[in-house]
C-alpha cells in the first residue's frame, strides 16, 4: 500500500491514512489522498499494465485499500474510448471520441467512485453507509454495499428518475425519498449520521470516491497511447470525475509517464442548475448556491458543490471553460448521438455535444484537435425524460 497520508485540498493540513475521515478537521474542506509515487511506480509501469485485469483495479498501486480481500468489485472501469467518426464529421472534427461510461456496473461512472469508497469503508470497519444522491450514486452505493455485506441508507429527492429508486430497492438498500434537492438530502444525512452510526459517503465528503473516479484519467492516457487529448468535456455536478482526472494527470507526470501538457478541461452544466458556470464567468473561485435548481439531467442537479474551487482551479489552469446548455438542447443531443453512433446516452453525457458545438462556433476548438466527451451514464435509466 502506497498511501503516505491524506491532505486537505484547501489548507494543506495532513491527516493520518488508514482511518475513517470525512472533511478536513481544521477547515471543513475535502481531503485528497497522497501516495509515495516513487514506490508505486516501481511495480506500476506502462509495460506492466499489458497483462493486468481489465477493470480499473489494474492501477492497484495508485488506488487505496491495503488488503486485496477488501476490494469490493463488480468489474467497473476499463470502459471503451469510442472513436465517433460519423458524429465528428457532422461537427467538422477529425478526432472526436466518447468515453462510454454507461458500460459500468449499475450503468454509470458512479461505480468507479463507489467501488473505492465502499472497499475503504469495509477495510476501515464502517458497518452502515449513508448517501444523499440525485440518482446514480445511490444505485452504485446500494450495489457495492450489498456486494460488501454492508448496510446502506439512501436519501434521494422524490422526483429522482424511477429507475434509480427501483434499483436501490432491488439491491437491498434502505431508501428515503425527500421533498427538495440533493443538498436537502445531504443535510438530512448530516443531521442523523452521528446518532445512527452512519458513515457519510457524500461526494468529496469522504476521500476515496475521487480516487476511484481518477482512474478515468489513467484510462484515457493508456487508451490514447500515453498521450492526453486536447479537450475534455465533462458534465459536472459535484465535479468528482473532473477533479479526479486532474489529480491523475499530476500523478502520472510525477511517475514520468506524461509531460506537463494538459487538456483544456471543460465543465458542462444544465442552464437550470449552473453554479460552476456562473462562478467561472464571474471570475470567482467559490460558487454560490444556485437557486431553484431544475433539470432533467438529474446528475447535474447539484446546486452547491463542496469541491467548487477544485473544479474552477482546474478549468482556469488548463485554459478550459464552463458552458451551460438547456434541457431542450441536451435531450435533442441524446437522439443525435444515438442516431449517429448507436449510443443511448444519459442526458448528462449528451449535454457535452451542444457544449462542444458552442465551442466550435466560438472558434475554441480546431478541426484536427482530439476531443473527448464523457458519456457518464445510460439513457435507459431516464425513460421518463424521453416520453
Ligand atoms: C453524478 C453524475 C454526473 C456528475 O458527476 P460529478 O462527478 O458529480 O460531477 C454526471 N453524469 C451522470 C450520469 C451522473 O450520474
Ligand atoms: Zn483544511
Amino acid at each position: 500500500m502506497n498511501i503516505t497520508h491524506l491532505e486537505c485540498a484547501a489548507c494543506g493540513l495532513k491527516h493520518e491514512a488508514q482511518r475513517l475521515h470525512n472533511l478536513c478537521r481544521e477547515c471543513g474542506k475535502p481531503l485528497l489522498v497522497r501516495y509515495d509515487l516513487e514506490r508505486a511506480g516501481r511495480s506500476l509501469t506502462k509495460q506492466s499494465l499489458g497483462g493486468r485485469r481489465a477493470d480499473m483495479w489494474r492501477y492497484r498501486e495508485v488506488l487505496p485499500v491495503e488488503s486485496d480481500e477488501n476490494v469490493v468489485t463488480l468489474g467497473e472501469g476499463w470502459t471503451p474510448l469510442l472513436r465517433t467518426e460519423r458524429l465528428g464529421e457532422k461537427l467538422g472534427l477529425r478526432n472526436l471520441y466518447i468515453k462510454d461510461e454507461s458500460q459500468n456496473p449499475t450503468q454509470s461512472f458512479k461505480a468507479r467512485g463507489m467501488t473505492a469508497a465502499v472497499s475503504m469503508a469495509k477495510e476501515l470497519g464502517a458497518r452502515k453507509l449513508a448517501v444523499p444522491s440525485a440518482g446514480n450514486a445511490a444505485g452504485a452505493l446500494a450495489a457495492y454495499s450489498a456486494r460488501a455485506g454492508l448496510v446502506c441508507f439512501i436519501f434521494m429527492p422524490r422526483d429522482t428518475p424511477i429507475a434509480n429508486v427501483v434499483e436501490c430497492e432491488q439491491t437491498g438498500a434502505h431508501v428515503t425519498l425527500m421533498d427538495g434537492l440533493i443538498t436537502d438530502c445531504g443535510a438530512e444525512v448530516g443531521r442523523r449520521k452521528e446518532a445512527e452510526g452512519w458513515f457519510d459517503v457524500s461526494t468529496l465528503k469522504e476521500p476515496y470516491r475521487i480516487e476511484g473516479k481518477k482512474t478515468l484519467g489513467y484510462e484515457l492516457a493508456e487508451q490514447l497511447g500515453w498521450t492526453l487529448p486536447d479537450v475534455i468535456i465533462y458534465p459536472t455536478g459535484g465535479g468528482t470525475g473532473l477533479i479526479g482526472m486532474w489529480k491523475a494527470f499530476d500523478e502520472m507526470e510525477k511517475m514520468g509517464w506524461i509531460g506537463p501538457e494538459r487538456p483544456r478541461m471543460v465543465t458542462v452544466q444544465a442552464a437550470g442548475c449552473a453554479p460552476i458556470v456562473r462562478a467561472f464567468e464571474e471570475g470567482k473561485r467559490f460558487a454560490e448556491e444556485f437557486p431553484n435548481a431544475a433539470t432533467v439531467a438529474a446528475g447535474l442537479r447539484v446546486p452547491r458543490a463542496i469541491g467548487d474551487f477544485l473544479i474552477i482551479d482546474a478549468l482556469r489552469e488548463s485554459g478550459g471553460t464552463a458552458i451551460a446548455v438547456t434541457d431542450e438542447e441536451l435531450i435533442a443531443a441524446t437522439r443525435e448521438i444515438g442516431a449517429a453512433e448507436g449510443l443511448f446516452c444519459a442526458p448528462e453525457g449528451a449535454a457535452c455535444l451542444p457544449a462542444l458545438r458552442k465551442m466550435i462556433e466560438a472558434g475554441q476548438v480546431k478541426p484536427e484537435e482530439r476531443v473527448v466527451l464523457f458519456n457518464t451514464g445510460a439513457g435507459v435509466k431516464y425513460l421518463d425524460s424521453f416520453s
